[in-house]
């Protein structure tokens, strides 16, 4: 057994999904986790959603036109997809598939829908749920982040109620309160400290 491995490397070649309502910090959480854990393949997902403003192609998402995007529902290209919000957003199959199947570890940040085909379809995946500490620290968020107009940021906070009454179903919950405190529990979960119920 090699004894210089980095500290930082996952224990185990592992899918894990974090989901949970648009704004709950997601991204944030992520950008941290891989920051701390280079050895993290995270997925690029696609989407048919117009690009924010310094987003860009191949690095935040692949842009996608609704036709493409369908044709590649069509030919299986996605591990998961959803509608979300009148986009679709999915999961491009082969580099998940490839980095798991070379021995990496794999994080997906998607919506809740799409993560409910990962937990059918990969029963060995770990799926986490962020939760906001309550529902006004999410609109705070949401509107906060400056990325939405109003419209959106009700359409996304109505989806967040039907989403987070759906938690009980993943594998943990964890609430994203204080940001040092969340990644420290999340990386508890992903070094394998709690046993997956
Ligand atoms: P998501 O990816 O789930 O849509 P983001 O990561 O974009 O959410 O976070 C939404 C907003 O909430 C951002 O402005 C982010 O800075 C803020 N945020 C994230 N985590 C926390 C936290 N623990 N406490 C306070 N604000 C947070
Ligand atoms: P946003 O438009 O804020 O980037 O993303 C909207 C929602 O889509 C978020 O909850 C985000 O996690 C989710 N999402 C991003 N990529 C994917 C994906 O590949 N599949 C699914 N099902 N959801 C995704």
């Amino acid at each position: 057994m090699p004894t210089d491995l980095p500290a930082a490397k996952l224990p185990l070649s592992k899918l894990v999904v974090l989901t949970g309502p648009s704004g709950v910090g997601k991204g944030t959480l992520l950008a941290r986790l891989r920051a701390h854990h280079p050895d993290l393949f995270v997925s690029i997902s696609a989407t048919t959603r117009s690009p924010r403003a310094g987003e860009v192609n191949g690095v935040n998402y692949y842009f996608m036109s609704v036709p493409d995007f369908e044709a590649g529902i069509a030919a299986g290209k996605f591990l998961e997809w959803a509608q979300y919000v009148g986009n679709y957003y999915g999961t491009p199959r082969l580099p998940v598939v490839e980095r798991l199947e070379a021995g990496q570890s794999v994080m997906l940040e998607i919506e809740v829908e799409g993560a409910m085909q990962v937990k059918k379809n990969f029963p060995a995946a770990m799926l986490v749920f962020i939760l906001p500490p309550s529902m006004e620290a999410l609109v705070t968020r949401l509107q906060g982040r400056g990325t939405d107009d109003l419209a959106v940021v009700e359409q996304r906070l109505a989806k967040a109620n039907q989403e987070i009454a759906v938690a009980d179903q993943f594998d943990f919950r964890v609430i994203n309160d204080d940001l040092d405190r969340t990644v420290a529990e999340v990386e508890a979960l992903l070094f394998g400290e709690k046993e997956k119920v």
